[in-house]
């Protein structure tokens, strides 16, 4: 059997050091906002390349209090249109409605499932004030791109990269690009803590200052309350397990890049499509992508599921249902978006934990190679 994500195999290979960094926090007395979470930012900044991270409860609190801290500092109102790809995660939607801003849902770019320019540049109104691009499945949007037109049309960017830790374009990180980011560490992400986690990333001081009131009631001072607030922190705990993990992210990242290449190498299918076609990508140096999924598409995407799964392969659908699609969102279901309808149709995730022996992989391989259609 091969699992889709085998989180214990993951966190097995740092156990002692989990249980000493548990012990350590267990025996400080001290367990909200105090030297771990403070190390743990200082240590994700300078991963990020930013100058500040804030900790947070979860990744979409992260998303949401960043869009709250540019309303409480004037830059958002209630009301402006929020551009995002409409075939992201909910959360990324959640984040904008949440506070009362438009979600501007829009067809993704079909070969990389994240924001296209061009459309992005089609969906601006006198009512855009910001851009929120989802670094969807591991790979980075385009940054540089994106960063052109929020300039020339004086937009703000927030970066989900929530799937996307150490994704990097010429060597600067997701979280660096925009103007902040938000992260998540739950548990099945490439950086996963032992519980909810989430942090924001950006340059910004004022913005860093708003945020570290926001999650913490308002408070910049103990007891002293200038924002209506909300307690989102990222606890001693999972700050100390984060600790833990961080340092091997690169490692782990590179180990999902090398399965990514075998299977863009090893699969060949007409009836299933790759995220990349290996012999006109340097897939091997490709390090925009650090595959939180490996995501492929099939026309007959639930037989390749069913057949798969009786050879004992766990896949997952990323996501079943868009966001528009959602009873939550029933407001936007008449929304014509056929790319995303095709995309949610067709897509399957097959198994990338960086636990995989090269058999296992072999087994993926050989099986999908053997799909009949
Ligand atoms: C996981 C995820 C989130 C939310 O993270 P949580 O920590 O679960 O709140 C947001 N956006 C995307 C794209 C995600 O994959």
């Amino acid at each position: 059997m091969i699992n889709f994500l085998d989180l214990k195999s993951i966190n097995d290979q740092y156990q002692q050091d989990l249980k000493d960094a548990c012990a350590r926090v267990i025996d400080s007395g001290w367990y909200i906002m105090g030297n771990e979470l403070s190390q743990f930012e200082t240590e994700f900044a300078a991963y990020c390349g930013t100058k500040h991270a804030i900790g947070v409860a979860n990744g979409l609190d992260a998303l949401i209090l960043t869009l709250r801290a540019w309303k409480e500092l004037g830059k958002l109102q209630v009301g402006d249109e929020v551009i995002v790809q409409a075939n992201t995660y909910i959360a990324s939607v959640l984040a904008i409605t949440e506070n009362d801003l438009v979600p501007v849902l829009v067809e993704p770019n079909p070969g990389s499932y994240n924001l296209d320019p061009e459309i992005v540049v089609a969906a601006i109104t006198p009512k855009t004030k910001a851009i929120l691009p989802v670094h969807l499945y591991g790979q980075l949007s385009p940054m540089p791109e994106i960063l052109a037109i929020a300039n020339a049309h004086n937009l703000l960017v927030l970066e989900d990269c929530a799937q996307a830790h150490g994704a990097e374009i010429n060597g600067k990180r997701a979280g660096n690009w925009g103007d902040a980011a938000g992260f998540s560490f739950y548990p099945g992400k490439n950086l996963g803590a032992l519980g909810d986690a989430g942090a924001i990333t950006t340059n910004d001081d004022e913005l860093a200052e708003t945020l570290k009131a926001l999650r913490n009631y308002g408070s910049q001072k103990k007891y002293e309350n200038i924002y209506k607030g909300v307690n989102s922190r990222l606890d001693e705990m999972q700050a100390a397990i984060l600790r833990v993990k961080l340092p091997s992210l690169s490692y782990q990242n590179a180990r999902r890049q090398d399965i990514a290449a075998l299977y863009c190498e090893g699969i060949k299918n007409k009836h299933i499509t790759l995220p990349f076609d290996a012999s006109t990508l340097d897939i091997r140096n490709y390090k925009s992508h650090v595959w939180h999924l490996f995501v492929i598409r099939c026309v007959n995407r639930d037989s390749l599921q069913q057949y798969l799964s009786e050879l004992g392969i766990q896949t997952v659908i990323h996501y079943p249902i868009p966001p528009h699609k959602q009873v939550a969102y029933a407001e936007y279901s008449s929304l014509q978006l056929s790319l995303t309808s095709d995309i949610h149709d067709e897509i399957l995730s097959l198994p990338i934990s960086p636990m995989l022996t090269g058999q296992q992989i072999d087994f993926v391989i050989k099986a999908c190679n053997e799909f009949k259609g």
